[in-house]
């Protein structure tokens, strides 16, 4: 038999409390007033704090509570219970699923489990050193891995700049193009920024290229407008101080040859014009490949030219020039189709022109036993007209035939004719702008055969 509420026994003994204790926990019983009156082994009677409201609270019946406090410096979680007596005999007891009493007698204490903190602490604080360790390695690795992406990726880059630099600083004053040799290494590279490094690189070529062609072009014009110079300034100075003494007849032969290299002179000059304006027109035809389907749009654009019409009046008129010049050589008109193409009528007479003059005058009037012969013929093939100017002239060796359209190249074998060995230029820069083209089969010694292409309109 139990006493009646509220009551409390003087000696209490709890085995099994202790039983059931595990390493870090602590369990304290206190009475109504606060006092402790059990507690675990190795638990010390000041142990457990627990605040007055939280006593109360759970003295009026509240669910356990939990909370978290400090014991002799030891993070603890403490969860506070309510004892209660029994009503009078064992069978009074009914506990609930989670261990309380679901009815008895009144509350006459409170038990207060603690459960140290220390294992679940330092877990947390190796766990969040692993996060922070881990978090720098991250950041480092990410760091160095971008460093170094960063460096391969840029160092191509770098090397764009540094010679880009260089080829501007060197051209800074704009009177020579620069050190056109530098080129951007890949550094082994087969990636975009490779395709960069190769594009610029081939830039460079080009216009390394590009610059030494000019180079040699001035050179060679300076070159060639002053030889018929210098024998118009020797001739006339001769003139000036011997006039007196020289014969009638050396006079006439000294300015005869003056006026020859003035006309000379007028003639490379008009053809370094051609070309220059040629250049020009070029250059605003070909500079990005959008523009450049604008200059096809243009090219359709252009008037339609009667190809045979002109070919048959161009012959006309160079037949009556050889009439009057008396020349042996015969101009013939071979196979002519009617054929139209689209472009700059006068650009495709001057190169008509400069392909007949040039077959005239390396064509022998007499070659032995044959005559001279230039036949001129007009053709379809597909969709292009085709026009051979063929001659049985002295033709043009295989060494010199890759070179024949260079400006001034001439064969060794054309010095003895007049000529600036621009006009084949001329005539290709011309073709190419209407986007045709020229070629050219030749034998030493028996003839050649100039062709044109042109797209049919
Ligand atoms: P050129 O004023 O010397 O004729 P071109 O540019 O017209 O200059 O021709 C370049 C060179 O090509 C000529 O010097 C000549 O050696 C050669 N050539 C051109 N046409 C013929 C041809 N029909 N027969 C033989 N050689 C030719």
């Amino acid at each position: 038999m139990f006493p009646y509420p509220p009551y409390w026994p003087q000696q209490l003994l709890l085995p099994t409390i202790d039983t059931y204790r595990d390493p870090g926990v602590a369990i304290e019983i206190l009475d109504a007033q606060g006092h402790i009156r059990y507690y675990s082994e190795g638990d010390t009677a000041t142990s457990i704090p627990l605040s007055v409201a939280t006593r109360q609270a759970v003295l009026a019946g509240q669910p356990p509570i939990l909370y978290t406090t400090n014991v002799d410096d030891e993070h603890v979680r403490v969860e506070a219970l309510p004892v209660r007596a029994p009503l009078g005999n064992s069978e009074d007891f009914v506990v609930n699923p989670d261990g309380t009493l679901a009815h008895g007698g009144p509350i006459i204490g409170i038990l207060l489990v603690a459960k140290s903190l220390n294992d679940i602490d330092s877990a947390l604080f190796l766990l969040k050193t692993l996060i922070l360790l881990s978090g720098l390695a991250t950041l480092v690795g990410t760091l160095v891995i971008s460093w170094i992406l960063a460096t391969r990726v840029l160092r191509p880059l770098t090397g764009l700049v540094i010679t880009a630099r260089a080829i501007a600083a060197s051209t800074a004053r704009g009177t020579r193009l620069g050190n056109l040799s530098q080129r951007v290494h890949r550094h082994g590279r087969q990636d975009e920024m490779a395709q960069v490094v190769d594009t610029f690189n081939s830039m460079l070529d080009s216009l390394e290229s590009a610059t030494q062609t000019q180079r040699r072009f001035v050179a060679d014009a300076s070159h060639e407008l002053r030889a018929p110079l210098t024998t118009i300034q020797g001739n006339l100075a001769f003139l000036q101080r011997h006039l007196s003494e020289l014969p009638p007849e050396e006079q006439r032969t000294m300015l005869a040859d003056a006026h020859e290299e003035t006309l000379r002179l007028a003639q490379l000059v008009e053809e370094l014009l051609l070309l220059a304006r040629s250049d020009a027109n070029e250059d605003r035809s070909v500079t990005a490949p959008e523009e450049m389907v604008v200059a096809e749009k243009s090219t359709s654009l252009q008037p339609i030219v009667e190809l045979d019409h002109t070919v048959l009046q161009l012959v006309r008129q160079v037949r009556r020039r050889l009439d009057v010049e008396g020349s042996q050589v015969k101009l013939e008109i071979g196979h002519i189709e009617p054929v139209r193409v689209r472009g700059d009528e006068e650009s495709i007479r001057r190169t008509i022109v400069i392909l007949l003059d040039n077959a005239l005058k390396y064509t022998p009037g007499n070659n032995g036993a044959n005559t001279g012969c230039v036949t001129v013929s007009l053709k379809r093939k597909g969709t292009q007209a085709v026009l051979h100017i063929h001659d049985t002239g002295i033709g043009i060796g295989p060494d010199d035939l890759p070179h024949i359209f260079e400006r001034f190249y001439r064969a060794d074998r054309a010095r003895s004719r007049q000529g600036t060995g621009l006009g084949l230029s001329i005539a290709q820069t011309e073709v190419e702008r209407l986007g045709g083209r020229i070629t050219a089969e030749s034998t030493l010694g028996k003839g050649s055969t100039f062709s044109v292409w042109l797209p049919l309109a």
